[in-house]
């Protein structure tokens, strides 16, 4: 299995080689030179095993270069009940991503893919934990060590820690602006001991945290040096992990070969449902791929219109689903590069055009029509739309549901077909996100029992000035190299 550049860079490369790397040399986002396809008959073999094995039987389709056993073990140490046991009572833990049946609405079945049971309660977990051992594995193989640097307002950053904390080879430097994440999002980080994981409180906003990351990677020098690296959205095994529990998903929901599935993902960057499209590339009997945006709705203009536009940071609103606030998506390349028909040239030009003019218009094209092909159509939701969903599946399904998956369940019911279930991602719980919880039930979200208390917890962090030399040093200090 050989990985390419959506931006025609023509040095094949690995698995192992793009693991631990972010863009391709020439800026595109690298990708399969063919999706590997899974069979009818494979698909309903697959219906008996457990998640870790289908994890296995779907990653060793993308990467042939780490040995079987080694592959099958690293399965099988990341998903595991105990670590994805937050579930809600009734849920079968034992599935990793449970699937629960809200109801019957447009002649189908809407329901919940719980992907947020992991030890951070966000679906960030599904595919981080499982890099956190790919990296511990790939780094002792090659005797190399990585210092993984990040910026983060809460969710990514927390995925990162808990995938990372205690391996062998990795530290983890974190800044996040002093004071500004909630009491629970602190507490869940910087509650953390182990001795590789690094929390800076850095005396600023989120954006000064961003601008020293990208200070620190722009002196090559000290990056090689320090070894530094990240773990952002568009790395490929992020997105191959997510493609799992799709399948697991459409194994869930169905009975028999050839049953189709639609699935709605509340989206930001593009990730998780990136990891859709390529199931479905792969032949899973996917029906609709629905992408739910928020109040940043660069993606929904995108399908409805043909013209993709990215925002301003300024332009950017804060909602009450953080995680979907995205000024441009960076894993879109992927899935317009397939829509180009992997015409690098063609796709060079379009992102050229997203840097120097912040867009480009496919509206009226032949590969704008072959969305309704690959079966994407979309929705937006607001703040009050948000609120509403919470409220009205607590009355009518007795669950509590969180802001993102809120925009979810909203959109997913603009585009219900009668006898296709509607599978809408549950992206977070609602433990996180408890403002909006009180507003819209006027009580505080349930707690997963692990998380009672976290407040309280004694807390490890460093205080850091707004200044991207003090953290060179702080981070040269604590690498000693
Ligand atoms: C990251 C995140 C999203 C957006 O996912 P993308 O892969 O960026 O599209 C949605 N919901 C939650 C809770 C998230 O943490």
């Amino acid at each position: 299995m050989n990985y390419q550049s959506t931006r025609g860079h023509d040095v094949p490369q690995t698995f192992s080689e793009i693991l631990l790397g972010g863009l391709a040399p020439d800026g595109g986002l690298y990708l399969p030179k063919q999706y590997p396809q899974v069979t009818a008959d494979e698909l309903e073999a697959w219906r008996k095993l457990p998640y870790a094995d289908l994890a296995y039987e779907v990653l060793r389709k993308f990467c042939d270069d780490i040995p079987e056993d080694d592959l099958r073990a690293l399965t099988r140490k990341t998903y595991r009940a105990e670590v994805y046991g937050n579930a809600r009572a009734g849920d079968n833990t034992a599935d990793i991503t449970p699937l629960r049946t809200l109801g019957e609405e447009g002649g189908t079945k809407l329901q919940l893919l719980g992907l947020s049971n992991g030890p951070t309660l966000a679906f960030k977990d599904m595919a981080m934990q499982l890099l956190g051992n790919l990296f511990e594995y790939a780094l002792a193989r090659a005797g190399k060590e990585l210092n993984i640097l990040g910026a983060t307002s809460g969710d990514t950053g927390s995925a990162a820690e808990y995938a990372m904390r205690g391996k062998r080879g990795i530290r983890v430097f974190m800044l996040s602006p002093h004071r500004k994440m909630s009491a629970f999002q602190t507490a869940q980080m910087f509650s953390l001991q182990d001795p590789n994981i690094f929390n800076l409180a850095v005396e600023g906003v989120f954006d000064d945290c961003q601008d020293i990351v990208k200070a620190v990677s722009n002196d090559l020098d000290y990056k090689a040096r320090q070894r530094i690296g990240t773990v952002n959205s568009i790395n490929w095994a992020r997105v191959v992990a997510q493609v799992v529990y799709y399948f697991k998903g459409w194994l869930l929901a169905t009975d028999g070969p050839g049953q189709k599935v639609s699935f709605c993902v509340p989206s930001g960057n593009f990730g998780n449902v990136c990891a859709g499209h390529i199931a479905r590339m792969m032949g899973l009997p996917i029906d609709k791929l629905v992408v739910a945006t928020n109040e940043n709705d660069v993606l929904d203009e995108f399908f409805r219109t043909g013209t993709y536009r990215v925002r301003k940071s300024a332009e950017t609103y804060h909602t009450s689903s953080p995680s979907m606030d995205i000024s441009k998506a960076s894993n879109f390349e992927r899935f317009v590069f397939d829509l180009l028909g992997q015409d690098a040239g063609k796709l060079a030009a379009l992102f050229r055009d997203v840097d120097t003019k912040g867009g480009f218009d496919l509206s009226g094209t032949p590969e704008f029509a072959r969305i309704r092909e690959f079966g994407f159509v979309s929705g937006r939701s607001t703040h009050d739309d948000r609120v509403a969903t919470i409220r009205g599946v607590s009355e009518r399904y007795g669950i509590t549901i969180d802001t993102h998956t809120a925009d979810g369940v909203k959109v997913a019911r603009e585009h219900l077909t009668a006898g296709v279930p509607m599978v809408v991602l549950e992206t977070a719980l609602p433990a996180k996100f408890a403002d909006t919880i009180r507003e819209a039930l006027g009580h505080e979200p349930e707690r997963p029992a692990a998380f009672e208390g976290i407040e309280k917890l004694p807390q490890r962090f460093e205080v850091m000035p707004n200044d991207a030399a003090q953290v060179k040093a702080y981070i040269a200090k604590h690498t000693g190299l």
